[in-house]
């Protein structure tokens, strides 16, 4: 599947076609250039240089890539995916600035806005000039944003908007946030430009995890839009959660690449660190961890190339998708900390990766849908029943 990674056990790597395995190696070289050289600092210092990535990454094509038209790259699921993973190779704050502008804030728009609002925002967030938000989250509802607090309603054409959004990746640097809001007519969206009077953010610092990303708190004090920001085609919440369905299929194959280099970085650290006189690589204990994660890895990636075509074909449903962020974000933590073991005291140094990307996977387990929110959804396909309520 990548091409040089022993973990390819069962070469995966022969079921891409060309372009897919072009457009991973095309990403991967960029993040070898772009980001592996700086993301320890970048982690360290809680800071990430968003607009200067966006503007590299929009170059390529990578921002919007499976969507079409507005300057947009119209690539397949699959090769998206792929873009997804090796971005997580580098590390999962990079890979969420592409997710949450590609697969959430202009998915929302190119999906359910009007043409004008597709004219206006597409082509420069596409071209990374442009950065996009998703607020959906709220400081006191989270897995339940069916009882989201922020309210918009009518003022003549106007809209005004109140409340607050939480825990909202891009919001520090965005240029446009859409916001998901309660009105008489159910949950609606809107375009909302972050210079709008009454907009305003608090960059969220003291993140233990995905440090290299912006992570910001919205607040909405009598905002005043014209008609035009509604998303007109986005009624309930259905929309939202198509967004996110968009995103997590993402995600399956992002958790992979945070893996891998975990993977790689301890195949290599196992060889070439010597205890009782032989590399760590020739215990048997060792051996049977490499095999166990390997083994995991790969049934990963078989998940994430199965749900891919089946999102090419246009049958992948959220359900299915469920299946794959839950298992592939729990099994590429669970790699994480076990590399963690076999590189001892230099498995916690941000010398090496594996500590940043473990902790990062740590919030990549929580947004998106929890682990037990996607349980309770495979669980409701499975019985017939909704434990939510
Ligand atoms: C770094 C980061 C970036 C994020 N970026 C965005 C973003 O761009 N946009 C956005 O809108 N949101 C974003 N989020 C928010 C994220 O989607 C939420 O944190 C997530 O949905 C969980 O909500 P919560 O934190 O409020 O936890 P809660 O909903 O309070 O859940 C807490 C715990 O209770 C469990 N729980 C909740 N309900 C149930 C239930 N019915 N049954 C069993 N267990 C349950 C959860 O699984 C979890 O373990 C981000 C979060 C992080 C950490």
């Amino acid at each position: 599947m990548s091409p040089a990674s022993p973990f390819d056990l069962l070469d995966l790597g022969a079921l891409l076609d060309e372009e897919e395995r072009q457009v991973q190696a095309v990403v991967r070289r960029l993040v070898a250039d772009r980001v592996r050289p700086h993301v320890a600092e970048w982690y360290e210092q809680g800071h990430v240089p968003v607009r200067e990535l966006a503007r590299e990454f929009g170059a390529l094509g990578l921002l919007g890539m499976h969507l079409t038209g507005y300057g947009c790259a119209g690539s397949s699921a699959v090769a998206y995916g792929l873009a997804c993973l090796e971005l997580e190779a580098g590390d999962s704050g990079v890979r969420s600035l592409v997710s949450v502008q590609g697969s959430l804030a202009m998915y929302a728009i190119w999906r359910y806005g009007s043409e004008e609002q597709k004219r206006r925002w597409l082509p420069p967030m596409a071209a990374g000039e442009a950065i996009g938000c998703f607020g959906l989250t709220e400081p006191d509802h989270g897995s339940d944003p069916a009882s989201m607090a922020t309210r918009a309603r009518r003022d003549g054409g106007d809209w005004v908007l109140h409340g607050g959004k939480m825990w909202i990746t891009n919001a520090p640097v965005a240029d446009v946030a859409v916001i998901w809001a309660r009105t008489d007519e159910g949950v609606r969206g809107f375009a909302v430009p972050m210079e709008t009077p009454g907009v305003s953010v608090r960059e969220i610092r003291r993140k233990m995890s995905l440090r290299a990303s912006a992570t910001g708190e919205i607040s909405l004090d009598e905002v005043r839009l014209p008609a035009d920001a509604l998303l007109p085609d986005a009624a309930g919440l259905k929309a939202p959660l198509s967004c996110l369905t968009e995103a997590r299929h993402g995600i399956v194959w992002g958790a992979l690449g945070a893996a891998r280099d975990c993977l790689e970085t301890t195949l290599a650290y196992a060889t070439s660190r010597t205890q009782f006189g032989r590399p760590l690589a020739g215990f048997q204990l060792t051996q049977a961890k490499l095999a166990d994660m390997a083994v995991e890895w790969q049934k990963g990636l078989l998940l994430a190339l199965h749900l891919g075509r089946l999102a090419d074909a246009g049958k992948l449903r959220p359900e299915q998708v469920s299946v794959g962020k839950l298992n592939n974000v729990r099994e590429a933590l669970a790699i994480a900390r076990q590399c963690r073991t076999i590189l001892g005291a230099n498995g916690v140094s941000g010398e090496y990766p594996v500590m940043r990307h473990a902790n990062n996977l740590e919030s990549v387990l929580t947004y998106e849908g929890t682990s037990e929110i996607h349980q309770l959804v495979i669980g409701q396909r499975l019985t017939g029943l909704s434990a939510f309520a």
